[in-house]
């Protein structure tokens, strides 16, 4: 028996990357999972697949976030797959990771860049759980995927990380407004993770630079973080809410 057994999870940018493994490991826990895409279809096929083969539920439902009417294309996706796999529809856990990063500094960000950072950082997730919240059932979870970066320093990403200490915020305001229906909202904040978004770290030296950035002397992996998210929405983090939870592997102490 999983300890999510029972329990519908929505994952955004479940593709690739971080999103994907937080989706592999809430289906190996036993949620049905909705794997959220917008490019990689080809990629959110082998998520899912993937799961099934391993006995999980999962199905893809595709999104451009950011783009006017996004939600809506979202969750008119879930609304109409779930109910293949759980008649009740609804949800249970909802975990905003999908996120853009640019490598611009003060000086380089544009206000049409500044724009589309929110839109899909901090807008999508926040009218995401705007309109989901009527789905989402009392002891729901919603947890927020940030960045290190709200607490080190990296000016060359400043736009970026302008986007994650609003997340930050959000989750911390919208705490208190759902712990009297039992959801918890957390902030799961990961350092370098070896993802797509990193490619630099295929440079040894860089990747030598990023290991030794963390406590622990090497470069995060995407389970390093699913297993992160995978505490928040069990039920023995049900006391814990409206934190950040620094999953940096200890990066800059
Ligand atoms: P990836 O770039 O590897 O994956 C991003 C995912 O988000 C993909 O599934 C992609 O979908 C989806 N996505 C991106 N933009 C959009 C959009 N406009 N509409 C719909 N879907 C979109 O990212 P990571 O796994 O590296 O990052 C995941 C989260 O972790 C993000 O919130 C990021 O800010 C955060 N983070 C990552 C760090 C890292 O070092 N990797 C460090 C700190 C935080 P598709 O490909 O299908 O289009």
């Amino acid at each position: 028996m999983g300890a999510l057994d029972g329990k519908t999870a929505l994952v955004t940018g479940a593709s690739r990357g971080i999103g994907r493994a937080i989706a592999e490991r809430l289906a190996a826990d036993g949620a049905v999972v909705a794997v959220h895409y917008h490019r990689g279809v080809t990629a959110a096929h082998e998520v899912v697949t993937g799961i099934r083969e391993r006995g999980g539920v999962a199905f893809g439902v595709r999104a451009e976030l950011g783009v006017p009417g996004d939600v809506d294309t979202l969750l008119a996706g879930f609304d109409t797959a779930i109910t293949e796999y759980d008649p009740r529809g609804g949800l249970d856990i909802l975990v905003n990771n999908a996120a853009i990063g640019t490598s611009d500094d003060l000086a380089g960000l544009t206000p049409a860049g500044f724009d589309t950072l929110f839109a899909v950082n901090v807008k999508a997730p926040m009218f995401l759980v705007q309109q989901a919240l009527s789905r989402l059932r009392d002891g729901g979870r919603i947890v927020n995927i940030s960045s290190g970066v709200t607490r080190i320093a990296l000016p060359d990403i400043i736009g970026y990380a302008a986007t994650k200490g609003a997340v930050e915020a959000f989750s911390h305001n919208l705490a208190k407004q759902l712990g009297p229906r039992g959801i918890t909202v957390n902030a799961v904040s990961p350092g370098i993770v070896e993802t797509d978004v990193n490619p630099w770290l295929a440079d040894p030296e860089r990747a030598r630079w990023a290991a030794d950035f963390s406590a622990f002397g090497r470069v995060g992996q995407p389970d390093d973080i699913a297993d992160v998210v995978a505490f928040v929405v069990g039920d023995d983090a049900r006391w814990v809410t409206g934190q950040v939870l620094d999953a940096t592997g200890g990066s800059a102490l």
